[in-house]
């Protein structure tokens, strides 16, 4: 058996006006000279606070716009604009894909990594490893960087007046956390950092689902009216520590390799991340054997805060392009490449998703 293994980020930070700890935590991390880097709407939510901040704490800083995709291009990009600057620190400031470029570009030239997520969408911040896209939007390859990064920082206001989509959609990726890891390590898989899964992994997956449950539909009120409540911070929580350190350090199964799956139905590509992982999820429990009582749970929680349980919620429907979805989140090193599901098996896993559906259509 593997020796147990489990990695996080370095430092994690929350709260409403969680931003004004920026300037300090940089300069404690000995950072000299930062770049940011995000969309016009994440640079702005930070904006004033560097402004204020960064030159008492004598931290040099430049600002450079994101190009929008993760891919190549734009990591070396990113990454030949912190050598020129002299950065000693690239701080993603937006949501997956800005923070997965910058990952990847400051673990290539080895600047900390800094990340500001200004959506709470998914569970890429605290995490080690990154996607990247190729030029026509279609996933290149996940990028295992070996490093976790050295803060990640997360201002509860800024969240709070960000897209309920975005929250909900965290939720969905936070969800599928504590059954993969499950099933991962029934069956024995091995998570990120290459060993078997903790104890500690377990619990912290098992806590970020008991939160969604028990705070995720207060939390998903808080930010239809723009305001910061305990509930809001459990899920924020949930969403980006537990989420990333829990699919880390425990296993990616079957709910993200239908996630994967689907994008090969065009009408999937509208949907987020999360939105196919929640539905994902579903059939994965199907498929798992899971019974009636926590698979109920599970999509009463998806109805109550509105996360997709039938394919049409998807945009996807029975016949050929499904299959070909569950043909590719059942190919050996699916799901992100880590582990493949149980039997290995195509029908199986499009007959779950069809029995997914039926009880969806159902409830
Ligand atoms: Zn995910």
């Amino acid at each position: 058996m593997r020796p147990y293994m489990f990695i996080s980020p370095a430092r994690y930070v929350q709260g409403a006006g969680a931003l004004g700890e920026l300037a300090p935590q940089l300069r404690s991390l000995a950072v000299k000279s930062a770049l940011l880097v995000g969309g016009r709407s994440g640079l702005a939510a930070v904006r004033a606070a560097v402004e204020r901040d960064f030159p008492a704490a004598d931290v040099a800083y430049s600002e450079e716009l994101f190009g929008g995709e993760s891919t190549d291009a734009e990591i070396s990009r990113i990454a030949a604009i912190a050598l020129a600057v002299c950065a000693d620190a690239i701080v993603a400031c937006g949501g997956g894909k800005a923070i997965d470029t910058v990952k990847t570009a400051a673990a290539r030239i080895g600047a900390k990594i800094i990340v500001v997520p200004t959506v709470a969408s998914n569970d890429s911040p605290c995490s080690s490893v990154a996607v990247v896209y190729n030029p026509d939007g279609t996933m290149n390859r996940l990028e295992f960087l070996g490093r976790s990064p050295e803060l990640v920082l997360v201002d509860t206001r800024i969240i709070a007046n960000a897209p309920v989509r975005q929250l909900v959609s965290g939720m969905g990726d936070a969800l599928a956390t504590y059954y993969e890891a499950d099933m991962g390590r029934r069956r024995g898989a091995v998570n990120v950092p290459g060993g078997s899964i903790t104890e500690t992994a377990m619990t912290l997956a098992k806590l970020c689902r008991d939160t969604l449950f028990e705070f995720g539909t207060g939390a998903k009120i808080a930010v239809e009216n723009k305001v910061v409540t305990p509930a809001l911070d459990r899920v924020v929580e949930a969403n980006v520590l537990l989420s990333g350190l829990g699919f880390e350090s425990g296993a990616v199964t079957l709910a993200h390799g239908l996630s994967e799956g689907f994008h090969v139905i065009p009408a999937c590509r509208e949907r987020t991340h999360g939105e196919l992982v929640a539905f994902g999820l579903l059939a994965m429990l199907i498929l798992d054997g899971a019974g009636h009582a926590e698979f109920s749970r599970v999509l009463a929680f998806c109805r109550e805060v509105g996360l997709p349980a039938t394919l049409r919620e998807i945009g996807a429907e029975p016949g050929a392009l499904l299959k070909k979805a569950c043909e590719h989140a059942a190919r050996p090193g699916a799901d992100g490449g880590f582990n493949a599901p149980p039997e290995n098996d195509p029908e199986r896993v499009y007959d779950a998703v069809l029995a997914a559906d039926a009880v969806g259509r159902l409830i």
